[in-house]
Parts: C-alpha cells; sequence; structure tokens
C-alpha cells in the first residue's frame, strides 16, 4: 500500500500541527539533512524549458531513501487562472524499492521553501535581526512570511508587489497573525530599514528587482525567484560586493542570480557552513545572499517529515499502487482475481 496525501490532507496535517510549528519542524529536519550532505546522491535537475516556463524533475537519494519531485514554473499562469508553480512528489524505501508515499507537492514546495529559506537566514542574517522586506506576495509568499516569524522571530513586514490584489490579498490572509505588515508603495520604500530582504517575484526574463543601491551593509537577502536560466531578480553590481551562498553550486551556476556572473561564478554551499566547514557572515557590515533555487535535498526533508507526521496522526489514505499477489512471481493470476 502507498500512502496518499492529497491536498485536503496536507491541509489537515496543517491544521493538526499548526504552520508555524511545521515549518520550525521543518526548517530542523531540512538542516540535519544538510548536514549530512555528503551522504546523499546529488544531480542539477533536470529540465525541461518552454518560452512559457519549465517542468523539472528533481531527485536524490541516501541508503535509506529515494525521493524526486516533478515540479513545473510558468510565470504567466495566474494570468489564466492558475498557479505559477505545482509540484507532486514520491518517496521510496531503497531496501526494497517500493514506493511509499505519493504527496502533493504545491503547498509543500512552498513550504519546504520558507523553511529553506528561514534554515539559511538563522545562520547568515545578522542577530537580532527584526524586519524584513517581501517583494512579491504571490503564493509563497505568507509562507514564507510565517517561517521568518516561526524560526527568527521576524515579527515586522514591509511587503511591495506590483500586483495590488496580490498584495491585499497578502494582507488579508495575514491580518490575523498578529504580524506587524506595512504595506509599501515601492521596493525602495519596503526594503528601506529592512534587516532582511526576501524577494519572490515571478517573470520569465532577467529583472532587476531589487537595485545596489537600495541594500544597505549588513542586509541579509533571501531571493527565491531567480530559479531558471533567463530569469533573474538581482542587481548584478549587487552580488559583486555580496558573500553569496548556494544550495548545490552546479545546479545553481545554471538557474540562480550568479548566473549573471557567469559559468565559473564561485559561492560557498549551504551545506558547509551548516557543517561547520565554510564561515557564514564575518560582520555585522556584511552583506549575505541566499540564491535560492530550489533543491532536491529539501524536497527529500520534506517528504520524511510528512511521511512521519501523517503516520503519527494517522492522515491520509493508503491506496494499493502497488500489487500485492501471495506468489510474487505469479503478477499475471493476482490480476486474473483482481477480475481483469
Ligand atoms: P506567483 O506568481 O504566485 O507570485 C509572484 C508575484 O511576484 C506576483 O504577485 C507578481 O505580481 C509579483 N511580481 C513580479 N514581478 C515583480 C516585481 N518586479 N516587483 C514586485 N512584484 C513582482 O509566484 P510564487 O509561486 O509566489 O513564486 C514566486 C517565485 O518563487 C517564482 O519565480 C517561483 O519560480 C519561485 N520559487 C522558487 C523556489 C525556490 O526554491 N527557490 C520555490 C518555489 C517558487
Amino acid at each position: 500500500m502507498v500512502l496518499t496525501i492529497d491536498t485536503p490532507a496536507l491541509a489537515g496535517l496543517l491544521g493538526r500541527v499548526g504552520v508555524e510549528r511545521f515549518l520550525r519542524e521543518l526548517a530542523d529536519r531540512t538542516e540535519a539533512d544538510f548536514a549530512k550532505w555528503p551522504t546523499f546522491e546529488k544531480s542539477a535537475r533536470l529540465a525541461a524549458h518552454s518560452n512559457v516556463g519549465v517542468l523539472e524533475l528533481m531527485p536524490t537519494s541516501n541508503e535509506e531513501w529515494f525521493s524526486f519531485k516533478l515540479v513545473n514554473g510558468h510565470p504567466g499562469n495566474p494570468a489564466a487562472g492558475l498557479l505559477t508553480v505545482t509540484a507532486i512528489g514520491m518517496l521510496a524505501d531503497v531496501a526494497t524499492g517500493y514506493p511509499r508515499l505519493i504527496s502533493e507537492m504545491t503547498v509543500l514546495t512552498a513550504l519546504r521553501t520558507a523553511a529553506t529559506s528561514a534554515m539559511a537566514a538563522r545562520r547568515l542574517a545578522s542577530p537580532g535581526a527584526k524586519t524584513m522586506a517581501l517583494i512579491g506576495t504571490g503564493a509563497q509568499s505568507e509562507y514564507q512570511a510565517l517561517a521568518f516569524r516561526a524560526c527568527l522571530g521576524i515579527n515586522s513586514i514591509r511587503y511591495f508587489d506590483t500586483d495590488a490584489a496580490a498584495m491585499a490579498k497578502f494582507a488579508r490572509n495575514l491580518a490575523a497573525s498578529g504580524l506587524e505588515l506595512t504595506a509599501c508603495s515601492s521596493v525602495a520604500a519596503a526594503v528601506a530599514g529592512a534587516d532582511i530582504i526576501t524577494t519572490a517575484t515571478a517573470a520569465k526574463r532577467t529583472q532587476v528587482v531589487l537595485a545596489d543601491e537600495l541594500v544597505a551593509a549588513g542586509v541579509h537577502i533571501n531571493a527565491i525567484g531567480g530559479d531558471c536560466p533567463g530569469k533573474t531578480e538581482l542587481d548584478p553590481k549587487l552580488l559583486a560586493r555580496a558573500r553569496i551562498f548556494v544550495e548545490y553550486l552546479p545546479q545553481t551556476r545554471i538557474e540562480g542570480d550568479i548566473q549573471s556572473l557567469g559559468p565559473e561564478a564561485e559561492a560557498t554551499e549551504l551545506w558547509a557552513v551548516i557543517a561547520g566547514r565554510a564561515t557564514g557572515r564575518t560582520s555585522r557590515q556584511d552583506i549575505t545572499i541566499f540564491d535560492s533555487v530550489g533543491f532536491a535535498l529539501e524536497d527529500y526533508s520534506a517528504l520524511r517529515y510528512v511521511y512521519d507526521k501523517a503516520r503519527e496522526l494517522g492522515i491520509g489514505r493508503l491506496l494499493p499502487l502497488v500489487p500485492e499477489p501471495k506468489d510474487p512471481k505469479d503478477l499475471y493470476g493476482y490480476v486474473l482475481g483482481l477480475g481483469a
């Protein structure tokens, strides 16, 4: 039997656990997996690009579990009433090769991206950071805001989007959260005085969402929207004066904001900071950038977390997606017995 978690089941799980506890526990779980980075099989994701978007297959494994996610990114989708990002993921056990979990990963990707952002910021932002600017208030945005409160105690969010309706939606969804929310009329107004800047915009082109002159010393930038060839958010001049951290360098060189620095761009892999093998922030003056594109290990951590929690709380449905014949060599007879 394969445990299946559809979107209502994941929503039920979130309701039982609580969104912020979920994000905190997932950040801790992801950090523990990043600390074991050398034990995972890693590869840049397989991407199929079109003029309007991308479909990507993201596998990883260790000696216990194999996971993969199929995810898309189509920035023009919302204009047609569709999500920019959707995903489905799967977990299989390495000992038998059997699939154990199939999960929706559209919401789970938003959760794991937010948990990873907060995990990175815990290591890289200046201690005592209180305010975050959030540029882009689409599908990812509320989860980002809540993860930064859950993991870093960020209580104040200054936000801006080119779409006024998306800003209104963000304010409405978080009205009862207790976060101090300040709507801003431009990127410059949003980032003024912010300790952390998150860019979560979607446009299939090379943009400068965040200009170099807007960023003061000491700021940590969590850039999640520049995640495809030809799709960037940060001013190359800003990249040139910052300390840059990435998930998996071979993948980020192709997909991240550092693509604008050329194919030999250098950056520190975040796992090395977590494992104590590389330095993160070196002073209160550093500008640090987490050039996030999303890596398979984050999906692995999220699927493992959901698998454990769902079984603990009795959530999800067991479906006979794998045949269970008494004689494993008699697949034909098993199917006949089912009435085929
Ligand atoms: P979305 O389409 O729901 O929201 C994006 C928002 O950005 C929209 O509201 C849009 O109006 C706004 N926007 C676009 N250009 C802007 C600009 N110049 N200034 C201000 N606002 C602007 O998309 P989403 O699901 O929230 O995803 C946001 C981005 O994050 C996408 O680019 C997506 O590919 C990326 N993403 C990255 C990861 C990761 O792991 N790094 C994971 C998920 C999504």
